[in-house]
């Protein structure tokens, strides 16, 4: 039996900022539940940064506190500075997602800081969450390639991943922010990242712009990596890729993973009417292909 992965949901967030549709509270909320229900138990609820910025993220607090806390479910709030942070802990998240850019390019133009600063950052506020009573997952952004300085040196990469290793989060990724990564590079990557921090649980961020985003996986997966973030219906395009599709659909990964004999805990059927459930609901297609193709085997035995 194949060890089991991890899927951590980040359609509420990652996906739901980039979509020109806003949902109310309570479609977001809805959205969860669905999501819980399907077995999702580590879900990106929201994030915490300015909403003259990301109006669709203007609402996380008032999301947060209808998604009761309780054991076995962790509710992650993103932040990117010290007064995130600080919102994030009041609304009660149990997780904070610290990012890390591996480019002063990526960084200035998304978040307002250059490489060195958001490092830094990571490193302020880490300590502060944990101190609250909150775990930690640090995310390096456009750790396979940027939209404003091409390749990415691997030995930046590793350097900074090692900094925020230091930092003992729960656990480290490295994201294909922009949906460019190829699975050798993955391999490469994640391979030496797990020398340099043995101990450290790595997780996989990808985004499906190219369509290698699965073939990623499968490659981050060989690598020994064991928890990845997936989106559901595959929402979440980039500000900077404006015809990109999104995150890699969670649908998707779970067929994948599943039918190749890996344990997600999640139920492919109540994906599946999720995605379709979220389609109308933002009123246009979504770029998942499960979710339009159908399970297979077809008949569930969840
Ligand atoms: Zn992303």
């Amino acid at each position: 039996m194949a060890q089991g992965v991890e899927i951590i949901e980040v359609g509420p967030r990652d996906g739901l900022q980039a979509e020109a549709t806003l949902l109310s509270v309570d479609q977001k909320v809805r959205l969860i539940n669905r999501l819980i229900q399907a077995g999702s138990r580590r879900i990106e609820i929201g994030s915490f940064v300015s909403p003259s910025v990301v109006p669709q993220m203007a609402d996380s607090e008032a999301v947060l506190v209808r998604i009761p806390k309780h054991a076995g479910l962790t509710r992650i709030g993103l932040v990117l500075n010290q007064r995130g942070l600080e919102r994030a802990i009041a609304a009660g998240c149990d997780e904070v997602g610290l990012v890390a850019v591996a480019t002063d390019g990526f960084g200035l133009k998304n978040q307002g800081v250059t490489h060195e600063q958001s490092i830094v950052l990571c490193e302020q506020l880490a300590p502060q969450a944990r101190a609250a009573g909150l775990s930690v997952q640090i995310t390096l952004s456009v750790a396979f390639g940027c939209p404003f300085e091409g390749e990415v040196p691997v030995e930046r990469v590793l350097e900074t991943s090692k900094r925020l290793a230091a930092l003992a989060p729960r656990d480290l990724a490295l994201a294909d922010t922009i949906g460019v990564a190829v699975p050798t590079q993955v391999r490469h990557l994640f391979e030496n990242l797990q020398t340099l921090a043995p101990h450290l649980p790595l997780r996989g961020h990808f985004h499906n712009t190219r369509n290698t985003a699965l073939a990623n996986i499968m490659a981050a997966y060989h690598a020994g990596v064991r928890i990845f973030d997936s989106s559901i219906g595959g929402i979440g395009g980039c500000p900077f890729a404006p015809r990109a599709s999104g995150n890699v659909a969670t649908e998707d990964v779970v067929y994948l993973l599943e039918r190749r004999g890996i344990r997600t805990g999640l139920s492919l059927t109540q994906l599946i009417a999720t995605a379709h459930w979220l389609e109308a609901q933002l009123g246009h297609p979504l770029p998942g292909m499960v979710a339009r193709a159908g399970e297979f085997p077809y008949t569930s035995t969840k």
